[in-house]
């Protein structure tokens, strides 16, 4: 699995997808697939570099830059650059991991990877970032292409960074390639892009509703963490579809409102400008209650969690509270958002007629509308062609419907269940995303 001393996010984001396999009938049925299994476990190819760039002070400083080139066998290797001080190896590695399978279920032909750097973009001016943007590239342009790796934005990597990233190719090379996603409207990016992630996360629970027969998202009180464009769009969506928004959060703490005065649209552009700006969502704190140093999980009663900040933030103990407090459908918009305490625990809640019954989806599905639209901007690069929002929109809903429908049949298929269980969308999104890969090395 690994031949580092310890890479926990990875070995926690392999050991999910394995247990997951080796539970179902799957290797029964295909036993060629354990060697598949093994092949798949170790990038093709993993690329370090040093990013040597000067403060506005003139000050040199020096990040490690990485490019985890996981795995071509569906396409190019395609996925995020996350910019975080915590960004290290292993990170890298789980999401590049995710992402292979994530990006089978959007029926796309996009291979897996990932990158990114240690580099902390806040505090930093605008001028700072666009020369660590600049550095970053000069060496990863060595190693991308539109028909070998095409990476996007992930947390600390929104659309000013792609537009450094992607002039700085420019000149470089002297070519415009579409070898970014994310890019901006004028120049060559998707229509919906920025809000896909969030928005396809709804679309997804939507299905999940509807299947379980229990309606739709109005009427529905919504608890989201984070409040970066994913947790911004899929926020935005809920409202629009009649549902109540009760909480967001950031690295500092949790915005907690109540379903009479709930957060609104106007909240969420005014989250949007500070984001830009780098600031602390406790200015609404005048608006709605800002809690120091917590996450929404304990604070609310919900018919919904979406967590859309980062990996591993919903604990076993956060899992035991939000279903004693009658949530019913947990989906994440962010990669790895739940602990495998919390999936246990809500995989073991997924009886449909009990009292307190719970449904889980995993970010590699739930959140794949993102990278979907990334897959849609390739596709109009590469035909020279624009499509409209409502296009692009229509295409991102099918893909979901699509996502959700794959994982459902896939575990009805290969994991047996008990009496009045939802299906397993964990399993059968690991097993109908693994297959795809494997049958494609095969
Ligand atoms: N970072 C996003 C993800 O985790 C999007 C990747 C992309 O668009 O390539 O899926």
């Amino acid at each position: 699995m690994s031949n580092l001393p310890s890479e926990p996010e990875f070995e926690q984001a392999y050991k999910e997808l394995t247990s997951t396999l080796e539970n179902s009938t799957l290797f029964e049925k295909y036993p060629e697939y354990k060697t598949a299994l093994k092949v798949v476990s170790i990038p093709e190819r993993v690329i370090q570099f040093r990013v040597v760039w000067e403060t506005d002070k003139g000050e040199v400083q020096v990040n490690r830059g990485y490019r985890v080139q996981f795995n071509s066998a569906l396409g190019p290797y395609k996925g995020g650059l996350r910019f975080h001080p915590t960004v290290n190896l292993s990170i890298l590695k789980f999401l590049g991991f995710e992402q292979i399978f994530k990006n089978a279920l959007t029926g796309l032909n996009i291979g897996g990877g990932k990158g990114g750097s240690d580099f902390d973009p806040k505090g930093k001016s605008d001028n700072e970032i666009r020369k660590f943007c600049v550095s970053f590239m000069r060496e990863l342009s060595k190693h991308i292409g539109a028909d070998t790796d095409v990476p996007a934005g992930d947390i600390g990597v929104g659309g000013r960074e792609i537009g450094y990233l992607f002039g700085a190719y420019k000149a470089e090379k002297n070519r415009w390639e579409g070898i970014l996603t994310g890019k901006g409207g004028n120049w060559g990016g998707s229509l919906i892009r920025p809000e896909a992630t969030g928005f396809g996360l709804i679309y997804y629970v939507n299905h999940m509703i509807a299947f379980a027969g229990a309606g739709s998202f109005k009427g529905k009180t919504v608890a989201i963490s984070g409040s970066g464009n994913v947790a911004q769009y899929a926020a935005l969506k809920a409202i629009e579809l009649g549902a109540t928004v009760v909480s967001l959060s950031d690295s500092k703490g949790a915005l907690l409102a109540t379903a009479d005065s709930p957060i609104t649209p106007a909240d969420i552009s005014e989250i949007a400008t500070l984001k830009l700006k780098r600031q602390a969502l406790d200015t609404l704190k005048t608006k709605h209650k800002y809690v120091d140093g917590v996450r929404p999980w304990t604070h609310v009663k919900v018919d919904i969690a979406l967590p859309c900040a980062t990996q591993n933030e919903v604990s076993k103990e956060e899992a035991e509270a939000l279903v004693a407090s009658g949530a019913k459908f947990i989906a994440e918009g962010s990669n790895m958002g739940c602990t495998q305490g919390a999936i246990d625990i809500f995989e073991h809640h997924r009886v449909s007629n009990a009292g307190k019954s719970i449904w889980y989806a995993p970010g590699k599905a739930a959140n794949a509308g993102g990278v979907a639209v990334s897959g849609l901007e390739m596709a109009q690069n590469s035909a020279r062609l624009s499509w409209t929002s409502e296009e692009v929109d229509e295409k991102l809903k099918g893909i979901m419907e699509a996502a959700f429908k794959n994982g459902l049949e896939t575990a009805k298929k290969f994991v047996p269940s008990k009496e009045g269980e939802f299906p397993s969308l964990v399993a059968g999104s690991n097993i109908a995303g693994f297959v795809k890969v494997a049958a494609a090395m095969h």
